[in-house]
């Protein structure tokens, strides 16, 4: 844990008491603070309460008091509408921040030199985060990481001048992180996502921003248009950008080319690594997230020898393009984190032929972006709340069953794709949509392929994400 010693004597209001929300409550107890928190869910106080926090209704506490506001990401900052403790500090005047403010304050205070990679970006920001923190682990380095990826940032080891951290950043987590101020600040990719919560593409964009604006070295992914803009702006203003592109050769910075990984000095060209025979980096897209990846190692100072293995060695995560079992000829993928049509999209260009399980709750603009695609799917599988809108998509132009429920779209896609007689075919979950409508969240909905596969009858499990 990280004892949060900024606060120390201090009072402080939190909302939001889920996993990070207490974890953050004891961060700042443990440095010193008097914290007083809440949440709306009366089992997540009397949970807090149990873990020796004290929690109080802020409707009824003086905010005057407060020397900040604590508040959990998943909270509404801004969109839809300001949650009430927001109203409630901002007539106070009480700043408002939230743990990863707190980890950026502790680091300047105990070792501001420590190596800190923070990630962001609309898709790819997981894999980015696990990859750059795997290659330095390999290399030996003391790494911590951490923030929405796996533990709350505040329950990572306290900081010293030779740990590395390596920060995964929400959208949520910058707009409360003020003084972020990262070693190598790494944006991937912008495409519209968690509007709802944003409002405007304009204002999403401007907080990703913040977290790039902030860096020592600003690593951009210009292939779109939004990113393109920031990397401009940035180096306008003086700051250090490194720009990465997927698929354009770059006069600086860092691009792909296939499976090699460039580096463009000036307009002149060298192979600095290659993802060939990788498994667990297949695509286009891992490419971004992978050239982010090595120039922010580059950065903390790894060498190419040792990135080169790091890059070989990686697992991947679950849930991205994960294989889960074959049977003959049909591979069955699982990638339940495709949230998005976005998301969604670079495994359907990964794949030659596809039996395609998509649906749930759907996000904005539905599955209209991967027509592209079409022509590769052999069958569509629909489930959830999204199936009649995706089902009017597809129209004439793709195959497609309501199968209602994950269970019986795998049955019937593995008896569907068993009788294709064109050669290798994959059985892939990449539902484009959230999951809320069916599961708690995209792990379990990942899990119920597995299972669901598994439970087709001469399926060999393929263990490890590779
Ligand atoms: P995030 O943490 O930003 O949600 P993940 O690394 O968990 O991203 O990947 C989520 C999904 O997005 C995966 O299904 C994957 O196929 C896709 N994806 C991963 N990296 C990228 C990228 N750089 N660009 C576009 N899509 C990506």
């Amino acid at each position: 844990m990280i004892p949060a010693a900024s606060f120390a004597g201090k009072r402080v209001s939190l909302f939001g008491l889920g996993g990070s929300g207490i974890a953050t409550a004891r961060a700042l107890i443990e440095g010193g603070a008097d914290v007083l928190a809440w949440d709306d869910n009366p089992e997540s106080v009397a949970k807090a309460g149990a873990a020796g926090i004290a929690t109080s209704d802020l409707r009824g506490a003086d905010w005057a008091k407060f020397s900040a506001f604590v508040l959990s990401p998943g909270v509404p900052l801004t969109h839809p509408k300001p949650h009430w403790t927001v109203e409630l500090a901002r007539g106070a005047g009480v700043e408002i921040i939230g743990d990863v403010e707190l980890f950026c304050r502790e680091r300047v205070l105990a070792a501001p030199n420590s190596p800190f990679i923070a990630i962001t970006g609309t898709n790819g920001k997981s894999t980015t985060t696990a990859l750059s923190a795997h290659i330095l682990k390999a290399a030996g380095r003391d790494t911590q990481m951490g923030g929405n990826i796996g533990r709350a940032v505040m329950t990572l080891d306290p900081p010293t001048p030779d740990r590395h951290y390596v920060v995964e950043c929400s959208s949520y987590q910058i707009d409360l992180a003020p003084s972020i101020n990262p070693t190598a600040g790494i944006l991937l990719n912008l495409t519209p996502d968690h509007l709802d919560r944003h409002g405007t593409m304009q204002h999403y964009a401007a907080i990703k921003e913040r977290l790039v604006a902030g860096s020592e070295t600003a690593i951009v992914g210009i292939d779109d248009s939004w990113c393109a803009q920031i990397a401009e702006r940035l180096e306008r203003t003086g700051r250090d950008v490194i720009r990465i592109s997927k698929r354009l050769p770059l006069t600086d910075g860092y691009f792909a080319d296939g499976t090699d990984l460039m580096e463009a000095v000036h307009g002149r060209y060298s192979r600095i690594a290659f993802l060939e025979g990788i498994g667990s980096l297949r695509g286009q897209h891992n490419a971004q997230n992978a050239l982010a990846a090595v120039a922010a190692c580059l950065k903390v100072g790894l060498d190419l020898g040792e990135i080169q293995s790091g890059l070989e060695s990686f697992p991947g995560l679950a849930h991205r393009m994960e294989q889960v079992g074959r049977k003959d000829h049909v591979l069955f993928i699982n990638d339940s984190k495709a949230t998005n049509a976005d998301a969604a999209a670079p495994a359907l260009s990964s794949f030659p032929r596809i039996y395609w399980i998509a649906g749930g709750l759907p996000k904005e603009g539905g599955i209209e972006p991967l027509r592209g695609f079409f022509p590769r799917i052999a069958k569509a599988y629909l489930i959830g709340e999204a199936a009649p809108a995706f089902s009017a998509t597809l129209g004439e132009a793709v195959p497609y069953e309501i199968s209602g429920t994950l269970a019986a779209a795998v049955e019937h896609a593995a008896h569907d794709a068993a009788g294709d007689e064109g050669g290798e075919v994959v059985v892939l979950l990449s539902p484009a949509c959230a999951s809320f409508d069916q599961f708690k969240n995209f792990e379990v909905r990942g899990e119920a392929f597995r299972q669901a596969v598994n439970a087709v009858a001469g399926v060999k499990p393929i263990g490890g994400a590779r």
